[in-house]
């Protein structure tokens, strides 16, 4: 059971649209945030997610559709009638203030019972870890500690939701992925409503119950990050999230959960169908797989191993890269065609040389047909 959370905190977009000059900068936006979900906005620059997380907070105004928590229509509620705790990029904690009256500063402007107050304070304190630093001043705090200051404010008279908006975008690789951890136990034992936005997919994908993909101000697509990585709904959202193959071609047969496609190489290959979309025998379509799906075998291979069916095509590679942790390819399977394979670096493999002919072999459940 979280611990403190108010309750509540469902928030819904019903068809939310911005528009600045004549530009729908977020275009008949519609989700559902439920309750208690850590939820991320991802998408590039610029594609309108600060701007869906404003109108949600009450810093910009909706044009068009209607922004409802637990049921009842926000839009005549200025930002602090809406009681939504909110930590930005840049920190913004007040630096005249120590770090104890920073956190105290919404509970002072409520009016809470100063014994009530400094119990609050404290717990907020030992939730981010702070509470040896209440004396400090920001300037006297690392940046990770002072984006621990904003969280503790925005969380110490638990809202039922708290917007956070590239939190961790000043903060150095390490560091990032400890307060992302961080962040996410919070929200666990606090059980409130996180909507998050951030352009990073691993930060997104560590951290969110769910996330909304944004492109050009629509949701391209919604669900939990796993499946969105394994499923996702179309090429953009395939290629925003993690690495992607897209081998265009033309789609030759669909059955009921599985089609064919035939690559302009005359090869044929076989995917998964996703759940939505309905793809005819003509269509233009592409076969998405990952790189860490596909092996690398020697050109003189004749199986693969384990169960279920398998594509398989001839390639040269063309590079490596050394990235540490993996083994990158760039394999030429035609002029003009290529393929990303990722290999693990677990010691003991030889790796292929630039020039050398191989075998790529992946299987058909790793695969998915997107239509073009
Ligand atoms: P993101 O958060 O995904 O980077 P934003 O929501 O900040 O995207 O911006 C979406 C689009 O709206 C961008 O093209 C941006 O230039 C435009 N935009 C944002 N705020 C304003 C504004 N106040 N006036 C005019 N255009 C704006």
């Amino acid at each position: 059971m979280a611990q403190g959370g108010a309750p509540g905190g469902a928030i819904e977009l019903r068809a939310v649209t911005k528009r600045y000059g004549r530009e729908r900068v977020v275009d008949a936006v519609s989700t559902t945030i439920r309750a208690g979900e850590f939820f991320s906005l991802l998408g590039p620059s610029g594609s309108g997610k600060t701007t869906t997380l404003m109108m949600i907070a009450g810093f910009a105004e909706v044009d068009e559709g209607g922004i409802f928590v637990d049921g009842v229509d926000v839009a005549a509620e200025p930002p602090q009638r809406r009681g939504f705790g909110m930590v930005f990029q840049n920190y913004a904690i007040f630096p005249h203030l120590n770090v104890f009256e920073n956190v105290a500063f919404a509970l002072r402007a409520r009016r809470t019972p100063e014994a009530e107050l400094r119990q609050r304070v404290q717990a907020a304190l030992e939730l981010v870890r702070l509470e040896r630093f209440a004396d400090r001043f920001a300037r006297q705090l690392s940046g990770g500690q002072q984006q621990r200051v904003a969280i503790a404010r925005a969380i110490v008279y638990h809202p039922p939701v708290v917007l956070m908006d590239e939190p961790l975008g000043a903060l150095d690789k390490n560091l990032r992925y400890q307060m992302q951890v961080e962040i996410r136990q919070i929200q666990q034992r606090l059980g409130m409503t996180v909507v998050y936005v951030t352009h990073d997919q691993e930060e997104a994908m560590n951290m969110s119950d769910r996330l909304a993909i944004m492109n050009n101000g629509r949701i391209e697509q919604v669900g939990e990050p796993a499946r969105i990585y394994e499923d996702p709904a179309n090429e953009f959202v395939a290629r925003f999230l993690g690495e992607a193959n897209l081998l265009p071609g033309t789609v030759e047969r669909t059955g009921s959960s599985q089609g064919t496609l035939r690559l302009p190489s005359g090869a044929a290959l076989t995917a998964r169908l996703p759940a939505a979309a309905a793809l005819a025998a003509g269509a233009a379509a592409s076969l998405f797989v990952r790189p860490e799906r596909v092996l690398l075998q020697q050109p003189s291979a004749v199986a693969a191993p384990g169960d279920g069916l398998w594509n398989v095509l001839p390639g040269r590679v063309r590079r490596s890269s050394f990235l540490g942790n993996i083994l990158r390819h760039d394999v030429e399977l035609a002029p003009g065609l290529s393929m990303t394979v990722d290999q693990q670096n677990l010691g003991g493999v030889q790796p292929p040389s630039a020039g050398d002919t191989v075998r790529l072999a992946w299987r058909v459940e790793d695969a998915v047909l997107l239509g073009a």
